[in-house]
């Protein structure tokens, strides 16, 4: 027996603590009680994620009207306690196992409604100067998690980010939009291609949308959003904004 062996060994035998409620934690880094209050996004429209229901459509008005360059968003969360937590802990101080109860239950949504797989996975990509200062890309890690349970090809040559944009938080979506301009690439290779692109948290969706205009633009054949969380602001209405 290894020594690796042997430390995960030891691991298994430790009781977990739940990163939420601090409470041991069997097999898990999340009790089973915080897992199943978190905060599910149900009852949503198919194309932006907000909540929404009706007996005759999947999706909402404004998505029919003024549709993302997407056939299908699936957000699990909305972003509020503790899921910004387990986010904020998992991009600011690296703690990879703090996205897996989200990473788990996103595999556990795209795969309830599947009728074919996407062909590949493209987390969203960082600017190479802003992964070098965090150290890694939170969109792939996600992304890496998601292979390991779905086994669906993960490809970061498809797209790059070209434009060093300045930091989306606390701009108006306007000049969110306007940041984005031009900010990715997309590689020929996406021509025909059903691709999912993966992010952590879609707040505005101005990143998503710049870069879904350029894979579609590079000829992909279907377009998915997925996305461990999703900003809902209360009192806004329905839509994609
Ligand atoms: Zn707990
Ligand atoms: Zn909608």
């Amino acid at each position: 027996m290894n020594l690796n062996r042997i430390v995960h060994a030891l691991r298994r035998s430790l009781p977990r603590q739940c990163i939420v409620c601090k409470m041991s934690s069997v097999n898990s880094n999340i009790c089973a009680t915080c897992e199943q209050a978190l905060p599910h996004l149900t009852d949503v429209c198919q194309l932006c994620a907000l909540p929404f229901y009706s007996a005759y459509s999947p999706i909402c008005g404004p998505c029919l009207l003024n549709p993302p360059p997407w056939q299908r968003l699936d957000s699990l969360c909305e972003y509020v306690a503790p899921v910004d937590s387990l986010i904020h802990a998992f991009k600011y101080h690296a703690d990879f196992t703090s996205v897996t109860p989200l990473t788990r239950g996103l595999a556990a949504r795209v795969t309830a409604h599947r009728q074919r797989w996407p062909d590949a996975m493209i987390p969203v990509p960082l600017h190479q100067w802003r992964h070098w200062r965090r150290g890694f890309n939170q969109a792939l890690e996600i992304t890496r998690q998601l292979h390991q349970i779905l086994h669906i090809p993960l490809r970061t040559d498809l797209c790059r980010r070209i434009k060093n944009t300045v930091t989306q938080t606390g701009l108006e979506h306007s000049r969110r939009k306007a940041n984005m301009r031009n900010a990715f690439v997309a590689h020929a290779e996406c021509a025909g291609q059903h691709l999912a692109v993966v992010d952590d948290v879609l707040t505005t969706g101005a990143t998503l949308r710049a870069l879904c205009g350029e894979l579609n633009a590079a000829g992909a054949a279907t377009l998915e959003v997925w996305t461990c969380a999703r900003v809902v602001r209360l009192g806004a209405p329905a839509g994609f904004r």
